[in-house]
């Protein structure tokens, strides 16, 4: 296997650099040189195999030569292992719940596989690596549950000072060991400048090895793709036609379901379903794409004015706007009509949506008879609680687990959104 840039398709590049280095100094987004199909007689017996058995043949086609296969099952089992169970609604809907891993979001799944992938290639080394990563919110506890106790990995998680939620701020302030939250006093874009600016830092590169863990990484898009496999799997006796439903900001999780459909799954088509942030959408309809400032909405994870994956669609298709409109259509939602999203789901099947996952599901509402739609799950609702429970007027209840951890202590470096500060902070920990 072997990445180019989407800036320059001959700058190519191991799968260890692309991993390690996140993003292309040319700034281009990371992007397989080939995207093997999947052999046909393995996906019409996808349901004889588990899906970390699944997940082992995508990585196999994908990565190969990359990585030696007893090591990528390694990282599979250690990695993988967490359901992406299916709960079908009625005869045509059905919600792909992925918040079944550590931090209840799907980021989970691309934030332990990477965390799995880089302990394997910096198993030799005795130099330590440090990760930086800014958080709106779900990236932060992915990651820090994905990285927690990896050996040679120092994780460093930058948020926006009361701008998380209590169960978001307790996932990444309450781990500690190689897990260390700075609670920044302003906003996620301060947060994002910091990391960015540490990047260009020479002092900071010369004295530690940075790696960034946001969502552009290829080693979070690959195994995003292994669940659109697993729900087809769940579903595939029903001889229906297949649409996907997903929720998007950045556009990772689309990203590597129309990855999934190029090795060879079969999926009729896509939804992107978004908040206000309408930009893609947008572009589906006028073929023009017109980033914008992100607004606040109540799906905050879908704030994104301009998605990073958008250029790796764009790479996908050869920049053939009808081949994308083929494959995938748009939809979007205001806040009020998130809300009453939510309310239809809980009354007609009494399901609870947390307010990404109901744009999706709304999106569905229009399919025809031979179509089967799935909606993706993104995050459990009790990470919205809030929303969710006024909303729905619907008291939750959380789980022990979290019961539990709402008791732990918050540990978080409190400091102002100033690089200086940041920068000796960081010199200071050496
Ligand atoms: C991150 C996130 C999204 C957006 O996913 P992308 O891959 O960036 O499009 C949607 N829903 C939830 C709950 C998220 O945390």
């Amino acid at each position: 296997m072997e990445l180019y840039s989407t800036n320059n398709k001959h700058l190519k590049v191991s799968l260890e650099q692309a991993v390690m280095r996140s993003l292309a100094p040319d700034k281009g987004l990371y992007m397989p040189d080939s995207i093997p199909e999947l052999n046909p007689s393995f996906i019409q017996h996808l349901d004889r195999f588990s899906f970390q058995e699944i997940a082992f043949e995508v990585c196999k086609s994908l990565m190969k030569g990359a990585i030696p296969l007893a090591n990528i099952r390694e990282i599979i089992d250690d990695s993988i292992n967490f359901p992406a169970p299916v709960v079908m609604l009625d005869d045509n809907i059905g919600s792909l719940e992925l918040w079944h891993g550590p931090s209840m979001a799907f980021k989970d799944f691309g934030a332990c596989f990477m965390a799995a992938l880089m302990a394997y290639f910096i198993r030799n080394e005795d130099k330590k690596h440090t990760i930086l990563v800014a958080t709106s919110g779900d990236t932060g506890g992915a990651v820090a549950s994905g990285f927690y106790d990896k050996p040679g990995i120092e994780v460093i998680i930058l948020y926006p000072s009361g701008k998380v939620s209590d169960l978001q701020e307790k996932q990444l302030t309450t781990l500690g060991k190689n897990i260390t939250a700075l609670e920044i006093n302003g906003t996620f874009d301060d947060c994002q400048a910091l990391v960015k600016e540490a990047f260009n830092d020479h002092d900071l590169n010369n004295r530690f090895h940075l790696s960034s863990a946001n969502s552009i990484n290829i080693a979070r898009l690959i195994p995003q793709s292994f669940y659109y496999f697993e729900a087809y799997k769940q579903v595939m006796h029903l001889h229906k036609h297949l649409v996907f439903s997903v929720p998007s900001g950045n556009f990772g999780n689309l990203t590597a379901g129309l990855l999934a459909k190029r090795m060879g799954l079969p999926v009729s088509r896509f939804i992107a379903a978004t908040n206000s942030n309408h930009i893609f959408p947008d572009f589906l309809n006028t073929g023009v794409y017109d980033p914008k400032p992100a607004i606040a909405t109540i799906s905050n994870a879908m704030d994104v004015g301009d998605p990073s994956n958008f250029v790796r669609i764009q790479d996908m298709y050869d920049r053939d706007l009808s081949a994308i409109q083929k494959d995938v259509s748009g939809f979007w939602l205001n806040d009020e009509e998130t809300r009453a999203a939510m309310i239809d789901a809980f009354s007609k099947y009494n399901y609870v949506c947390d307010p990404h996952g109901a744009i999706a599901y709304k999106a569905l509402r229009s399919l025809s008879d031979d179509e089967l739609g799935i909606f993706l799950e993104t995050a459990h609702p009790c990470k919205f609680q809030d929303v969710v429970e006024d909303t729905l007027n619907h008291k939750m209840e959380l789980s022990s687990d979290l019961l539990t951890l709402m008791t732990k202590t918050k540990n978080a470096v409190s400091m102002e959104a100033d690089f200086s500060s940041f920068k000796s902070y960081l010199l200071s920990r050496q």
